[in-house]
């Protein structure tokens, strides 16, 4: 017969996908000799077959729960229904995955109108049993029956009001007697049933609760957010009570081992005296720092100190801890690697392997490369941060810096941010439903919880900008203001937080790139050193390349020139150019726009200087410089004198019903050869120019768009070479140069060995190769792709993530055909794809020399390429 349940010494860590992440670590820190209450976990196994079985909990199962609590009540010398000793578990989800919008902890299970007495007796304090007893009411018909907490509160309030005093832990055991006595009124309005006595009942209710969770709409959503498979289910954790609620030795907190907003090797967290783990999180109560508990119970921390210590060097990463202590003893509820942001991730991963934890490869494969997108973002203008009014200060939850307009619900954050807004989540403070408005907003703040608030976890996770527990500021979500004290900020006012400070400034602040030293070089170091695969940039003017040579870019691998003829100063020759009606008079155009490409080509020689440049020669369809409408084609008509209707005679010739597959590329120059021959002048003068003003050796590589068919390219690399040979002449100079193609036709990739013989390099033009592999358009997929991913037809963008499958044959089929005739062939790649981490390990696998992205992705991509490696090796 299947085991379905385990008690938490027949576990180990590595067990992740049976017992979940918390059970497993359960198990693992009870065999290593912590102080962990006993308890069990009951499978995922056993969830999948819950809802395989109807959403029940099939007899067999219940018994086997029973002989665990038997196991429990030997080891524990407490019996469950107990009237005398009561055993009081606790009951917890645990996913393989942690997962926000699951179901949150039950407390005191077990406790009923009898055990609540044996309680009282045995621990000698009718308060603290009480107390323990309408918790457990109240979380019970929230968490199992999702009765509204608020229901509970109020009574809470009310008795509190009645009593005349402020905290909960002024009320008596007789008060505490009467909320009993109503929150079980509560239930059975709500649910028309007794609150059930039955601590197996009660037990059952929690764990079908539990198995619930898994599919609840907030979990649904998280999961498909974080590519999290549906059928992994989720395990339950049931776990022997100790109380952090006994008095003023007892008392319940988080921590993690190390900073996880900086990486700092320093414990980082906060706890509460006389407190059960709810009040924590909840910030109905402020926690004091983890610091403060050296002072109150320098033992417990000592030993807190060295449990954290260890800890970290058993899984050799940095631990988020939970622990309480009961009448002075330290017990750990849990352990698990501390989610952090990426700056922590990369302080850490040095630190570990400066520490001998951890080698350069394990510290590689610990940094996810998207989320280095956190640390290459903006922060704010320091000179605009200073003259900008502060509205308010909070925890500085998660770094970075966003400014927005001001939402209080996430759906009106995700209806701004359709409509072209950026926007901040402002909330009291945030639960899983609003896990859709986090994803969307440029950073949360909220006036409420701390720095293990829902909120900071979740933010930090997706490495946002987050303040929390800003409690000078007022939310009022259903009025829709934030009010201080002498102020009041709307919906749709601006607003900017600093995540990195906490402060809350009134209105928007200038953003610069950050700088990145320290560990982040020394890490990027180590990626350098790892990787095999180049990385280069695709930029086509000086602010760009200089920004990619800073993330560390090798060269350039696309400089796409038409981005330069758009330029307004240009585009009236550009036009000039067009619209002439023999050569000639396209060539005297074009010796006007010569100079200016010149320019363009020095000034990306003189960032890059020795770094290989790629430059593509023309490739959009001549229209896309032509204006379209009407008031702009009469003044365009103007502008260059001629007659408006000729004007509209040659805008109508260029037409194409179908552009992308149209006019362009390469077929310009089979057409008009004399476009490329100017660019390839202009390159090579560019060049040499370069070389003698900065001392220094440029191989100008030369790329042709859109090649089908080896004879089209001869054609045009005839007349470029024809055209750079008589300008050398000219100049009486010598300077080696290449001459390549792109590969983004099928055809181009299916005689690839022919292309090559005519090629000394091939980049992949992934965009178009997607685009006419699949037959979509690029320009139109968008309206329809969505509809693939929703139905499950693609689980991606093609557009975004390479296509092994199709795509990706032609990618490396060519790539062998092509190096076999010419095997000095250097390959890269240059479509959008280039800064994706999984095709970047495809391509790896590939063989080819680099890829190439943009600027921002630079880090990503040579992360992505070590971390490529490193697997490869593996
Ligand atoms: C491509 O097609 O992948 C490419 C890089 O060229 P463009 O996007 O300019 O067509
Ligand atoms: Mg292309």
């Amino acid at each position: 017969m299947s085991k379905f349940v385990y008690n938490f010494d027949e576990g180990n860590k590595d067990m992740r996908a049976l017992l979940g992440g918390k059970g497993a670590n359960l198990a693992e820190m009870t065999n290593i000799g912590l102080n962990v209450p006993f308890g069990f976990t009951i499978t995922t196994e056993a969830c999948n077959n819950f809802y395989k079985n109807d959403e029940k909990i099939s007899e067999s199962l219940i018994e086997e729960i029973k002989t665990h609590i038997k196991d429990c009540e030997s080891k524990l010398q407490k019996s469950f229904s107990s009237t005398e000793n009561p055993l009081l578990f606790s009951v917890r989800s645990g996913a393989v995955i942690s997962m926000p919008g699951m179901m949150d902890t039950i407390l005191n299970l077990g406790l009923n109108d009898k055990s609540v007495i044996g309680l009282a007796n045995s621990t000698n304090n009718e308060r603290f049993a009480f107390d323990s007893y309408r918790r457990f009411i109240q979380m019970f018909s929230d968490v199992a029956m999702e009765i509204p907490k608020i229901y509970f509160e109020n009574e809470l309030d009310r008795i509190k009001e009645e009593k005349n005093v402020k905290m909960d832990t002024e009320l008596t055991a007789e008060d505490l007697k009467i909320l009993v006595e109503k929150f079980k009124k509560i239930f059975k309005q709500e649910t028309g049933k007794e609150f059930p006595q039955d601590p197996i009942e009660q037990l059952i209710i929690a764990i079908k609760a539990v198995f619930k969770s898994w599919m609840n709409p907030r979990a649904i959503v998280y999961r498909k957010l974080n590519g999290i498979d549906d059928s992994l289910g989720t395990a339950v954790n049931v776990q022997a009570m100790v109380f952090g609620n006994m008095g003023n030795t007892s008392g319940t907190g988080v921590a993690f081992s190390r900073n996880p907003s900086t990486g700092e090797n320093k414990l980082f967290g906060e706890f509460l005296m006389n407190a059960q783990g709810e009040d924590v999180v909840a910030g109905i109560r402020t926690p004091e720092s983890i610091e403060k508990l050296k002072e109150i119970m320098p033992e417990v921390y000592d030993e807190f100190l060295r449990i954290a210590k260890t800890l970290e060097k058993h899984y050799k990463d940095m631990q988020d801890l939970e622990f309480t202590i009961e009448k002075g003893k330290l017990y750990l509820l849990q352990t698990r690697n501390g989610k952090r942001t990426t700056d922590a991730a990369i302080n850490v991963a040095v630190d570990l392997v400066n520490e001998g934890l951890i080698s350069k490869e394990e510290a590689i494969l610990r940094v996810e490369p998207k989320s280095l997108d956190q640390l290459l973002h903006p922060i704010f203008n320091a000179e605009m941060m200073k003259n900008t009014p502060i509205l308010a200060r909070g925890l500085a939850a998660s770094p970075g810096a966003a400014s927005g307009k001001v939402y209080f619900h996430s759906k009106d954050i995700v209806d701004a941010v359709k409509s072209g807004e950026k926007v901040i989540l402002v909330r009291q403070e945030t639960s899983p439903e609003d896990i859709e408005g986090m994803v969307e907003a440029e950073g949360i703040l909220t006036a409420r919880g701390g720095m293990t608030s829902h909120a900071a976890v979740v933010a930090r996770g997706m490495g946002k900008c987050c303040i929390a527990g800003a409690s000078e500021i007022k939310v009022d979500e259903i009025e829709r203001v934030i009010k201080t004290q002498n102020e009041v900020i709307k919906e749709g006012d601006v607003i900017s937080l600093d995540g990195t400070t906490g402060i809350i400034y009134k209105g928007e602040i200038e953003k610069l790139n950050p700088k990145l030293t320290g560990n982040f070089k020394i890490f990027m170091d180590w990626v350098n050193e790892i990787k095999i695969l180049g990385v280069r940039a695709n930029a086509d003017n000086p602010r760009d390349a200089k920004q990619a040579v800073e993330f560390g870019a090798e060269g350039i691998g696309l400089c796409r020139t038409e981005h330069m003829f758009f330029d307004k100063d240009r585009i009236p020759v550009v036009r000039q150019m067009i619209l002439s009606e023999n050569t000639e008079q396209r060539v005297e155009a074009l010796e006007k726009i010569r100079p200016m490409q010149e320019k363009d080509f020095y000034d990306i020689y003189s960032v890059l200087k020795e770094k290989s440049v790629t430059i593509r020669l023309l490739d959009p369809p001549l229209h896309e410089f032509l204006p379209y409408e009407d008031e702009d084609i009469k003044n365009l008509a103007k502008e260059m004198n001629i007659d408006e209707s000729h004007l509209r005679d040659v805008i109508t010739d260029l037409e194409e019903v179908n552009p992308m597959l149209g006019h362009r590329g390469c077929r310009l120059a089979v057409t008009y050869p004399e476009i490329y021959r100017m660019q390839a002048k202009a390159i090579i003068n560019a060049a040499i120019k370069a070389q003698k003003d900065l001392n220094i050796s440029i191989t100008p590589e030369i790329m042709i768009p859109l090649v089908g068919e080896l004879e089209e390219l001869k054609y045009v690399k005839r007349e470029i070479v024809e055209e750079i040979e008589m300008t050398l002449k000219e100049l009486n100079e010598n300077i080696k140069y290449k001459i390549g193609t792109m590969i983004e036709i099928p055809r181009a990739a299916l005689l690839a060995d022919e292309i090559a013989t005519e090629a000394e390099f091939f980049s992949y033009g992934t965009n178009d190769l997607t685009q006419m592999t699949f037959g979509f358009s690029r320009d139109d997929a968008g309206k329809f792709l969505n509809e693939y991913e929703n139905k499950k037809i693609f689980d991606f963008n093609p557009f975004a993530k390479l296509d092994q499958k199709g795509v990706g044959k032609l990618v490396k089929m060519s790539f062998k055909l092509g190096r076999e005739t010419n095997p000095h062939l250097h390959v890269g790649i240059c479509g959008e794809h280039g800064g994706d981490p999984d095709t970047i390990e495809f391509l790896n696998s590939v063989g080819i020399d680099y890829v190439s992205c943009s600027p921002f992705r630079v880090p990503i991509a040579r992360l992505a390429a070590a971390q490529a490696k490193i697997k490869q090796s593996k």
